[in-house]
């Protein structure tokens, strides 16, 4: 068997011939460059020896491809190589935050900041002097004035304010922390792992659904840094329970001249309770209830760029400028611009709900909802015409990014039923199609939610329909 492989081998072109045989067809690309062709000519030729081997090893007789139909392929390389490996799609799965698409979708003040950043631009310099300034200066007086912090710093996202935090304040000391705040956010952000990575001993008080002050209390050591609040963004414990809040914990902190630490998670500025959203106290409770450092996520609920933002005592954030980590985990240009656009929205309030879209998609009426629902369940009925089904129903959508895990939001969607093709399909379908299109599977249906959907999606939904269903008819 191994001499026939050895023969099969053989007959396959080399790369050069296979090049030559491109170029001499009719659909060959001629202005590209020789190194890219060269480069994917050697990915087919691979291709084909790892399916030749792998069907001789399944017993199988196989027979390498004509050198015509290799040559063929090279088009296809090509067209795969230019297409950009993320693509715009529409979000029909109800999920606000959706990390799996990008988390908060960004303001458009966000990014038509972005325009500055194409070519050289203000970042580390000021122009009156030409001296240095610090690139996080762009935003720190927009986020001392919008929380009530004494000072601001701005890292990579929460994880890396959350591991930088440790680090300054505690490295090689204790922080103590409750036992029911020890969370995981997502596979690769365990809160253990990172008081690990940043050098601080954890010292875990209390038990799963009971933390006492007195357990925070009982802890303390003369090796002691820091006492930290996890808020525990993406579960919930309920029933016997007993935590101890941040005034609680503040007060313990000044009696024994320990700093503390409140890591907020979705970070809202504004207070959403009226609006329906409980259980996500704005940063300004945290600085106003005397927490020394709060840090928070740009990429929720504020809806602006992904960013750690970390605000608190000068003292500190002074500390945590000057960690040698800073430079390690420091935004690029993208996110300075973008960020500072997205606070400066919040500097005009009344019109902030209509500019940031994911404020707007989470506080959204439900007769605004409904209407767009119709709007789609008809432009979907008419395309399916008679050839399935697409009907309203009321569920419920998620904030997402382990966010108000137990708060549903009451939505309307639209359920998307095709004679003959079952739901795993179908969505399948609708996220491969032309546009893509996320959907979600409930009861063995998919439901397209009006929520998190634009009012252009709505016409782009309709149009990945109709490709679908032509694609089913030939
Ligand atoms: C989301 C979250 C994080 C991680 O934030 P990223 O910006 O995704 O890195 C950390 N802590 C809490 C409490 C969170 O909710």
């Amino acid at each position: 068997m191994r001499s026939t492989l050895q023969d099969l081998m053989r007959q396959l072109p080399a790369v050069n011939e296979l090049l030559d045989a491109y170029g001499g067809r009719k659909d060959a690309v001629r202005e590209r460059d020789a190194k890219l062709l060269t480069r994917l000519a050697r990915r087919i030729l691979d291709a084909e020896r790892h399916r030749l081997r792998q069907e001789a090893e399944k017993g199988l007789a196989p027979s390498p491809r004509p050198l015509d139909a290799l040559a063929f392929e090279m088009n296809r390389a090509l067209t795969d190589f230019d297409r950009p490996r993320t693509h715009p799609v529409v979000n029909a799965t109800g999920v606000v935050l959706h990390s799996g698409l990008g988390r908060a979708p960004w303001p458009d003040a966000a990014f038509a900041a972005l325009e500055a950043t194409r070519r050289y631009c203000l970042l580390e310099v000021e122009a009156e002097e030409g001296k240095r300034r610090r690139r996080d200066a762009f935003c720190e007086d927009l986020l001392v004035e919008l929380t009530g912090a004494e000072a601001a710093f701005v890292v990579n996202n929460n994880a890396a304010a959350t591991l930088i935090i440790l680090n300054t304040l505690g490295a090689g000391k204790q922080i103590v922390v409750s036992r029911s705040q020890m969370i995981e956010i997502g596979g690769s952000f365990r809160l253990p792992d990172v008081f690990e990575a940043s050098g601080c001993r954890l010292r875990e008080v209390g038990t799963t659904n009971r933390s006492y002050v007195r357990d925070y209390e009982a802890a303390l050591g003369d090796d002691t840094a820091a006492l930290l609040l996890v808020h525990t963004s993406n579960y919930r414990i309920v029933g016997f329970t007993e935590h101890v809040d941040l005034p609680e914990l503040v007060a313990l902190g000044r009696e024994h001249g320990l700093p503390v630490i409140h890591d907020v998670g979705s970070g809202s500025l504004i207070d959403l309770t009226p609006l329906g959203v409980p259980d996500e106290p704005p940063v300004q409770t945290s600085v106003k209830a005397g927490a020394d450092v709060v840090c928070f996520s740009g990429d929720k609920l504020i809806g602006g760029p992904q960013a750690g933002i970390i605000v608190g005592k000068k003292e500190w954030i002074e500390k945590i400028r000057k960690n040698p980590l800073a430079r390690a985990l420091r935004i690029d240009k993208v996110t300075c611009v973008a960020l500072e656009a997205t606070l400066k929205l919040y500097m005009e309030p009344d019109s902030l709900f209509a500019k940031v879209p994911t404020l707007g998609a989470l506080t959204e009426s439900l007769e605004s909802i409904e209407q767009r629902a119709t709007l789609l369940q008809r432009a979907l009925d008419k395309v399916l015409d008679g050839k399935g089904a697409a009907l309203l129903l009321e569920d419920t959508s998620e904030l997402g990014a382990g966010t108000l895990p137990t708060h549903g939001l009451p939505t309307l969607c639209v359920t998307l039923d095709i004679k003959g093709v079952g739901a795993t399909d179908l969505a399948r379908a609708l996220r491969t199609g032309r546009p893509s299109v996320f959907s979600r599977i409930k009861d063995d249906l998919v439901l397209l939610d009006a929520r998190t959907i634009g009012d252009d999606d709505v016409s782009l939904i309709a149009e990945a329909l109709q490709h679908i269903v032509e694609d089913l008819d030939s």
